[in-house]
C-alpha cells in the first residue's frame, strides 16, 4: 500500500466506493465519473503506478487483471453485449490516478475514438 494513493485507501475501505467484486488480488468497483452506462474500475491490490512500471516479474499480474475483467465484465451482464477495457498510461493518455487500473466500459455501442 502507498500512503498516499487514492485507490490504496478504497481498496483498504479508508475511502467508500461502490464495491463491484474482491478478490485475494484484484478489487473493482464503479467509476465516480461514469464515461458509459458502465463504468467499473478494476485494480490490483499490490500497488503499481502503471504500466510502464511494470516488468516480466509482472506477468502473472497483468495476465490476472485481464482474466478478473473478463470474469467481472460477465458480472455486469455485459458478456452478450460486448464492452472495451481501457489502460490509459503517460501523459498523453489524460491519466489521473497513479495506480495501475483497466476501465471497463459497456452499455451502449462504444464509438472508436480516441478523444
Ligand atoms: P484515469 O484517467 O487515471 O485512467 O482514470 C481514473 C478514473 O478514476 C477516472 O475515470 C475517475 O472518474 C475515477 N476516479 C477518480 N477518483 C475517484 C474516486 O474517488 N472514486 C471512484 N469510484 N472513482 C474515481
Ligand atoms: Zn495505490
Amino acid at each position: 500500500m502507498s500512503d498516499d494513493c487514492l485507490f490504496c485507501k478504497i481498496i483498504a475501505g479508508e475511502i467508500p466506493s461502490n464495491k463491484v467484486y474482491s478478490d485475494d488480488d484484484s478489487y473493482a468497483f464503479h467509476d465516480i465519473n461514469p464515461a458509459a452506462p458502465v463504468h467499473v474500475l478494476v485494480v490490483p491490490k499490490k500497488h503499481i503506478c502503471d504500466m510502464q512500471a511494470t516488468s516480466d516479474a509482472d506477468e502473472a499480474l497483468l495476465g490476472n487483471l485481464l482474466l478478473k475483467a473478463n470474469k467481472i465484465a460477465e458480472i455486469l451482464g455485459l458478456k452478450e453485449s460486448g464492452y472495451r477495457f481501457v489502460i490509459n498510461t503517460g501523459p498523453d493518455s489524460g491519466r489521473t490516478i497513479y495506480h495501475l487500473h483497466l476501465h471497463i466500459l459497456g452499455g451502449r455501442q462504444l464509438e472508436l475514438s480516441a478523444g
